[in-house]
């Protein structure tokens, strides 16, 4: 989940990120649309490290619109997976994910 507020140092956000779940999420609506201040893994809560709106360690960043024949129909999920997290939930893949390379600089 993305973290978003003006003016915060980056400490000030990885404490708030800490504090709670509810304490986040009306940080991310009054702010939101400023300069992200933090990412939170959603599976293991760590704060990635940010800087200048980037986020400077690996990211796997979901959103996901179901389609019709789902039973989430037109509902867009989206969440936010740390590296060591992505990498637990893939190596539980019977059939593991497809990688390919990219010359593309991200
Ligand atoms: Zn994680």
């Amino acid at each position: 989940m993305r973290i978003f507020g003006a003016g915060k140092t980056e400490a000030k956000a990885s404490m708030e990120a800490k504090a709670s779940i509810e304490a986040k999420a009306s940080v991310e609506a009054k702010t939101s649309g400023d300069e992200m201040v933090t990412v939170i893994c959603n599976k293991c809560k760590k704060a990635m490290k940010v800087e200048d709106n980037i986020v400077k360690e690996g990211l796997f960043e979901v959103e996901y619109r179901f389609g019709y024949f789902s039973k989430k129909d037109s509902e867009v999920h989206s969440f936010d997976l740390c590296e060591d997290c992505y990498d637990s939930i893939t190596k539980d893949f019977l059939i593991p994910p497809e990688v390919s390379e990219t010359s593309e600089i991200l």
